[in-house]
């Protein structure tokens, strides 16, 4: 069994290990006010763990250190990627609803669905999930990728966005494009998905062809620089545990170029403390 222990909203690791650390392991840390709940993995390795959040006062023993979640994640064996995004979203979760949003009573854990319940007027809070699509958007030989302030410098990932209320994934698709870039797309096909509890999204991943010339007009102000790339000349781009590479290695892969020769890029150590920033 693994614990995945969150202290001041940063997972907690042994020092040089690389691996979260065991649940006997954490227990042994003094941890003060420490709530503990069960989480399970669902996928097709079904880990099973148990999260916690430790108190504002924890300090950690010596050999151990927290990190920001996604220094954590390039750092986790690919089996325990699932569990750590997993644990992420819970325990976000647990902070954001300890009070009925019905009654304002505080609410207690519910042996049912990972929710809170109010013992009050029994209404249930779930886990907020919200989706999000993220699209590979290809001319030709060319892939459109863009380029937001938050990215490390001079790299570049494909387009994303949330789904507004009233809109299908595939307006979704359509309309942050165009947002984005100015390009108008067809052929939207389902590729894949994948849980992201930057804070709590589920990234809805398609792939889509540029239909017209595919002129850039960069509308958003979230993007700095948007533009086509071919597969055998592209910027450093986000690690391989996201789907976004995923999308981007599908490219290359398509037009007869090694995933393995794509340049990742590489994000400085975050000071920052909160999961929502990182
Ligand atoms: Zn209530």
């Amino acid at each position: 069994m693994r614990a995945c222990l969150f202290a001041r909203e940063r997972l907690v690791l042994t020092d040089g290990a690389g691996c979260l650390p065991s649940l006997e392991e954490a227990k042994t840390w003094g941890l003060g006010e420490v709530e503990w709940f069960p989480i399970e993995a669902r996928g097709r390795q079904g880990i099973r763990g148990v999260a916690a959040l430790a108190g504002a006062k924890w300090t950690a023993p010596p050999g151990v250190t927290s990190l920001g979640l996604r220094s954590v994640l390039s750092l986790l064996a690919p089996s325990e990627v699932g569990l750590a995004l997993t644990a992420a979203h819970l325990v976000r979760g647990r902070r954001t609803s300890r009070f009925c949003g019905v009654c304002g009573t505080a609410t207690v854990s519910s042996p049912l669905h990972q929710a809170r319940s109010c013992p009050e007027c029994g209404h249930f809070v779930f886990p907020k999930i919200s989706p999000a699509v993220i699209v590979q958007v290809t001319r030709g030989n060319e892939i459109l990728l863009g380029r937001s302030r938050r990215h490390p410098q001079g790299s570049y990932s494909v387009l994303a966005g949330f789904v507004d209320p009233g809109e299908s994934l595939e307006d979704t698709v359509r309309r942050e494009v165009e947002e984005e870039s100015g390009v108008r797309v067809s052929g939207i096909r389902y590729f894949g998905s994948q849980p992201w509890p930057f804070p709590d999204s589920l990234m809805v991943g398609f792939t889509a062809i540029c239909d017209g010339d595919g002129t850039l007009h960069n509308h958003d102000d979230e993007l700095e620089d948007v533009g086509w790339f071919s597969a055998d000349a592209l910027p450093p781009v986000p690690p391989r545990y996201s789907i976004a590479r995923a999308l981007i290695d599908d490219f290359a892969r398509r037009r007869g170029v090694d995933p393995a020769t794509i340049p990742t890029w590489r994000r400085p150590p975050s000071t920052r403390p909160n999961l929502e920033n990182q």
